[in-house]
């Protein structure tokens, strides 16, 4: 495999320098130490990804649906057969277990090629018959040339996430990772031309958002930009991309509420409550960062959920046993301690951890934080209301239905909730009323991939996932045929 310690830029189905000549330190968040270089790309690589692309475009969208299928069929393959060394990458560069890496990142890179190699096969258009009169059809074509830029909590997941519809809709693609995670990214590419995928259909660019990320959004040539990351960044993004047309999706922050009933069964929703709260230590977009308890069941299950936590194992992500690795960064490290600083100061009660964790050997500089359970506070607080996507999660009672309903959606945010209870007329009345993008019941993390994906309020625009990916990636244009 071309790993190395330069992360070179991959253009046209070639590594390359970055025109600067210069890198940035990538850092390894368990130990707190650079291991590798990456490339400080800026518009130059931007212009040279996009004329490599420009060049493959012809090709790439007329290429039969068969054979776009077998090729992005082979990427899947490709990733599955290198599971161990991406798993290994992605927790080097991320800090997550290595454990969590195999069994969820890794897969579902895969599943995302996999899943929109065949949805293609499968994907129609629509026609509108106008009786004696005339027949319409709709022409569902590539857009062209596209950005991809995603965040470092899921780095190859979303990465792939979006790439795998993009091109299975016939557009070449820009993509950018985060530069903090670019090393699932960087190996992506060598999978890329093994399995035969044209040269410059898949560009991935490194370098940071301001120089490289905005030069994909202001690129005049890139006619859409999906994005996934965070909502102040989505907001820069619009102001940017929306003057000038381009299509765009964003998935942006959550303050996701879990909520729990009295009737729930409360063993399944704490444990499930504990992994959603503190898997890649919080850091995911979907993470319960709120768990809304009714009065009634409020101290047992605060009780179990600390005890349970208090047993989560926090180590060196590369070992086996590890529950909790590192954050991804020191600056995410300081940004999730001053929130906890914070949140002392609005009256938290911190009934577990709130601290950090001093790791020896190996790993005695890395970024490790204890899992946090906050209670005390009121929702209307900064800690309840500002995403902190780290491994803290505040809990709060409630008396009533209505009250919990009321209390989930007083969010800025609108990406995703759990609802625990055994009352199925409950579960579907209160699904109705939350105002995010899913809504899981009596489960948390369950993807169906041919389901929309995507946030409501704050959360972002548009839908990912399925028809909806493949949607995004086309233009569609209606043929009226009239009848003589
Ligand atoms: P950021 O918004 O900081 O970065 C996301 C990506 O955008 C990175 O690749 C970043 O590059 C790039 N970027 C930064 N600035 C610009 C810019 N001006 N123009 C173009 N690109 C830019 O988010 P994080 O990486 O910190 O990710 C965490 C956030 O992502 C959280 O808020 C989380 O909730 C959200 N998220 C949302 C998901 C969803 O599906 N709704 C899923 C996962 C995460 P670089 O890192 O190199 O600076």
């Amino acid at each position: 495999m071309n790993s190395g310690n330069f992360i070179k830029n991959f253009i046209g189905g070639k590594y390359v320098n970055p025109i600067s000549g210069e890198w940035l330190d990538n850092y390894e968040p368990a130990t707190g130490q650079v291991y590798s270089q990456i490339a400080k790309s800026d518009k130059r690589d931007i212009e040279a990804a996009v004329a490599a692309g420009e060049n493959a475009l012809p090709i790439w969208r007329s290429t039969a649906l068969e054979d776009r299928f077998r090729i992005m069929n082979a990427i899947a393959e490709g990733i599955e057969r290198r599971l161990d060394t991406l798993a290994e990458a992605e927790s080097v560069d991320n800090g997550k277990p290595v454990s969590l890496a195999r069994k969820v990142d890794i897969p579902r890179a895969a599943a995302n090629f996999r899943f929109f190699a065949t949805a293609i096969m499968h994907y129609a258009s629509e026609s509108h018959h106008m009786p004696g009169v005339a027949i319409n059809y709709t022409l569902r074509q590539p857009i062209g040339v596209v950005g991809c830029i995603s965040p470092w909590n899921l780095p190859l997941y979303l990465f792939t996430w979006k790439i795998a519809p993009a091109i299975a809709a016939g557009n070449v693609v820009v993509a950018k990772p985060s530069e903090i995670t670019p090393m699932t990214a960087y190996l992506l590419g060598e999978i890329c031309n093994e399995a035969g995928l044209p040269p410059g259909v898949l560009n991935i660019v490194h370098g940071t958002g301001p120089d490289c990320g905005q030069a994909i959004v202001e690129h005049k040539n890139i006619k859409a930009i999906s994005f996934t990351g965070g909502t102040a960044t989505g907001a820069r993004i619009a102001s940017i991309a929306a003057p000038v047309f381009k299509k765009l999706s964003l998935e942006l922050g959550g303050k996701n509420p879990n909520i729990v009933f009295e009737d729930a069964d409360l063993q399944q929703a704490i444990s499930t409550g504990v992994l959603s709260s503190f898997s890649n230590q919080g850091q995911i977009c979907l993470c319960g960062s709120r768990i809304l308890v009714h009065r009634s069941v409020y101290d047992q299950y605060v009780e179990q959920f600390v005890e349970k936590v208090s047993r989560l194992r926090i180590d060196d992500p590369m070992s086996p046993n590890a529950q909790i690795g590192a954050v991804v960064s020191a600056e995410h490290k300081a940004k999730i301690l001053n929130h906890l600083n914070i949140a002392r100061q609005e009256g938290a009660k911190i009934a577990y951890g709130g601290q950090e964790y001093q790791m020896t050997g190996r790993c005695k500089d890395g970024y490790f934080l204890q899992p946090t359970v906050i209670t005390g506070l009121p929702n209307n607080c900064r800690t309840n209301q500002e995403e902190i996507f780290g491994p803290v999660v505040s809990i709060q009672a409630f008396d009533h239905e209505e009250e919990a309903i009321a209390l989930a959606n007083d969010s800025p945010y609108g990406l995703a909730a759990s609802v625990w209870t055994e009352n199925l007329n409950r579960a579907h009345r209160v699904a109705e009323q939350i105002q995010t993008g899913i809504v899981w019941v009596n489960c948390w993390l369950l993807r169906d991939l041919r389901t929309p994906f995507g946030g409501m309020k704050n959360s972002g625009v548009g839908r990912e996932g399925g028809w909806e990916a493949l949607r995004f990636f086309t233009e569609a244009k209606n043929v009226c045929i009239k009848h003589n």
